[in-house]
């Protein structure tokens, strides 16, 4: 150490936070510094002093930043403050990150641990924590606690943000890190070395990815049919009756739309499963990827399903209201009167109860069964279920779901089908298009549990591979007898 140093050390030394004299100082390998008293630098502090950690800041301004550090902490100038601890948390912006070059012989050999993000993706042509490691190279640094917020770091660590990711290219450096994470209550995940630090820094960045996709699929559809059901309900009317019926914008248009969306959403969480049924067939072999696009579909069906069973509720609410509203009640009366003055009645048509009957039965039970396939895919709950279990609810039961909304629209439908009236200005009514797609769904799935189709389907998905019997007869022995 030069005489400079020493004499910096000296007076940083004399700028100590008062609590120093009161707190005697740990051992280092029980103390820890945290460069940066701002709001992260301070939470991340006051969590590691609560599990019994000796706290050193490293700030500009030492004196003046005494006040705001948590009780039980000191703070000193960055170079004394680093020599005081082996693992050290930058707690400061990136662009600020060139204080630390003229740091470097305090740095070296010590353990940094980046904790900064970017405010959008590829800011910077390198990653935080690849760019701390080029100006600092003696120093081992982990990337790491950049999913945290100051927030939650202060609330303590709750089931949502438990895990924490670190990287880095020293296995005793992150195996230091973890092991501060463990003690303040995380479970920590090793993701590899610094080369995915980028990934590490997109994760805050990212805005419900799994969601956008279904909430795009949501908005479109909705947008989609309650236009095409403005004008065949409502500009229909206006145009050929000159009928103002606007205000069934409100309810029943939103009725219609609800189940429609809702239908197709379910059909679109199914149709992948089955595609990629159909792709293994058609390969004969488990043993390649799926498209990049069938993936991603994949991968979103909770989210279509959740999104599903939204549209689905709204339809149930929608459906409930229809006794309370004026124009339902004032028809009814209008009718009810004009039978008593004309002294007319009109026949129990069993047919027609039975239709009805049958028709809210299957919606009912087409709910029920939804929202068990919602409440299933919590994690609380599916984390209780073996795969056997969940398999079957997501699967078995989610197409027998499917089967009865379908056939409940089948059944709302019923004759109309065939009624000339029905298609205003030549167009199908939005619950005819809605049931293509699910109808195609359960007739290819239907397809697939034909015992000869399953039984190839279900030795694909045990390994066995078609053409392979003749590349190497040993392999002839069907995997599973
Ligand atoms: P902040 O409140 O702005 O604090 C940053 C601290 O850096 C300041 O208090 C200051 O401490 C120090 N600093 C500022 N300019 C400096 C300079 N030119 N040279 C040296 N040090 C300087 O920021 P923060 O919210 O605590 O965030 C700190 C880092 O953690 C950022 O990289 C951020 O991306 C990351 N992060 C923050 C959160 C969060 O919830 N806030 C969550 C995850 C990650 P002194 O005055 O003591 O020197």
């Amino acid at each position: 150490m030069t005489g400079q140093e020493r004499s910096e050390e000296k007076s940083e030394c004399m700028s100590l936070s008062p609590m120093m004299e009161a707190v005697p100082a740990p051992p280092e390998s029980e103390r820890v510094c945290v460069f940066g008293t701002g709001d992260l630098g301070r939470s991340l502090g006051l969590r590691l002093l609560q599990v019994g950690y000796g706290v050193v800041f490293g700030s500009r301004r030492p004196h003046s930043n005494s006040s705001l550090i948590p009780h039980g902490a000191q703070v000193l100038g960055h170079a004394a403050a680093a020599q005081s601890a082996h693992l050290i948390f930058i707690a400061v912006q990136r662009e600020h990150y060139d204080f630390l070059v003229p740091l470097a012989n305090q740095l070296k050999g010590k353990v940094l641990v980046d904790l900064s993000n970017n405010l959008r993706k590829n800011q910077y042509p390198e990653a935080n924590a690849e760019y701390l490691q080029s100006l600092v190279p003696g120093a081992e640094v982990v990337k790491g606690f950049n999913t945290l917020s100051a927030w939650s770091l202060q609330n303590g660590p709750s089931d949502a943000n438990r895990q924490v990711y670190i990287c880095g290219e020293s296995v005793e450096a992150k195996q230091a890190v973890i092991a501060v994470a463990i003690k303040l209550g995380f479970s920590a995940l090793d993701r590899g070395f610094l080369s995915v630090a980028r990934e590490l820094e997109d994760f805050p960045l990212q805005l419900f990815p799994q969601w956008r996709l279904p909430l795009r699929i949501a908005i479109g559809l909705s947008a989609a049919f309650f236009f095409y059901l403005l004008i065949r309900d409502i500009i229909y009317a206006y145009v050929t009756q000159s009928k103002d019926i606007s205000f069934r914008i409100m309810v029943s248009l939103a009725n219609k739309v609800c189940p429609i969306v809702s239908l197709i959403m379910l059909s679109l969480c199914y149709l992948p499963g089955v595609l990629a049924s159909f792709l293994q067939l058609y390969r004969g072999t488990k043993y390649r990827r799926f498209p990049d696009w069938l993936d991603r579909w994949m991968l979103c069906r909770k989210q279509l399903g959740l999104l599903a069973l939204g549209f689905a509720f709204l339809h149930v609410l929608y459906t409930l209201i229809i006794p309370i509203r004026y124009y339902v009640r004032f028809k009814a009366t209008e009718r009810t009167v004009s039978m008593i003055r004309e002294n007319r009645t009109t026949e129990f048509d069993t047919t027609t109860a039975w239709r009805g009957d049958s028709y809210l039965s299957l919606g009912i039970l087409g709910f029920g069964l939804y929202v068990l396939l919602g409440i299933t895919s919590l994690p609380s709950v599916s984390n209780a279920l073996s795969w056997r279990e969940f398999s079957f609810i997501q699967s078995k039961l989610g197409h027998l779901t499917l089967l009865l909304c379908t056939a409940h629209t089948y059944l709302y439908g019923w004759n109309r089908f065939l009624s000339s009236s029905t298609y205003k200005w030549y167009t199908p009514p939005g619950y005819m298009l809605c049931l293509v797609l699910p109808s195609v769904v359960l007739l290819l799935k239907l397809l697939l549990i034909t015992p000869c189709v399953d039984r190839t389907i279900t030795r694909i998905r045990q390994g066995w591979e078609r053409g392979a019997d003749q590349r190497n007869p040993k392999d002839s022995q069907p995997l599973i007898p």
